[in-house]
């Protein structure tokens, strides 16, 4: 099995563009006392994550991304966990709830605001699961367009699957830290993934070692050039 990671599109005739944002997601976290690291990851996102019946002063602090201590992270990631999709990974910087803003431009069947975000139309989501396509769970944005024929897009709800093979790894890597358990790598160049950690039973998902990467199988590659849907490329990955 072949797997594939996608990419915007950078066709110019593709001005899409939103001006929108997840409501809500867990605060960053204060640098670790042990390696300094802190902060808040990037592409974490379950957009069908509804935080809405939270009490208010709670959803006040999952909207505020100012870092606070570990033990507060632990204690918003625990209100939430009941509400997220089961096993999801609840780091700091998770984003929850539909995307909601504005947008304006031409979109493709398929569009990558960001490399970490995918959102595909309607009509193009319904072929996509007609062809037997799994782990395609898609929650409508809640955009505004200022545009004639304004599309209906769903932002993809993406598991999380999928590590770098140790052949991709500098040998000489640091273990992880003892207090956060901060992995200290960036991502390789070349990427190999390690064919272990990847999913049989799902189509699209994001890289459970580098969550601003979204990937695919090979049945998703044929079937959205099968029929033709635009807006991304996608680039294979070595799998060993
Ligand atoms: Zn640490």
């Amino acid at each position: 099995m072949k797997f594939y990671q996608l990419k915007q599109d950078p066709s110019p005739r593709y001005t899409g563009n939103l001006n929108a944002s997840h409501p809500w997601g867990l605060p960053g976290v204060e640098p670790c006392p042990t390696c300094k690291c802190g902060g808040a990851g990037t592409g974490l996102e379950y957009p069908c994550v509804d935080l809405s019946g939270l009490p208010p002063h709670e959803l006040k602090k999952l909207s505020d991304f100012w870092p606070v201590p570990p033990a507060e992270i632990e204690r918003l990631r625990e209100l939430v966990r009941p509400l997220a999709p089961k096993g999801a990974v609840l780091e700091p910087g998770t984003l929850f709830g539909p995307l909601k803003g504005t947008g304006l431009g031409y979109f493709g069947q398929l569009f990558m605001e960001d490399p970490w975000s995918l959102c595909v139309r309607r009509e193009a989501l319904e072929q996509l699961k007609e062809a037997g396509l799994r782990g395609l769970h898609g929650c409508p944005i809640q955009v505004r367009f200022r545009t004639k024929h304004a599309p209906e897009l769903f932002e993809m709800q993406l598991e999380m699957h999928g590590l770098y093979h140790p052949d991709c790894l500098p040998p000489d890597r640091k273990p992880p830290c003892p207090t956060c358990g901060n992995e200290f790598f960036t991502r390789p160049d070349p990427v190999i993934l390690d064919a272990a950690s990847l999913p049989s039973d799902l189509d699209l998902f994001r890289l459970r070692q580098g969550s601003t990467n979204i990937l695919a199988s090979e049945r998703f590659v044929e079937t959205v050039r099968r029929l033709e849907l635009d807006g991304v490329l996608f680039q294979e990955l070595e799998v060993r």
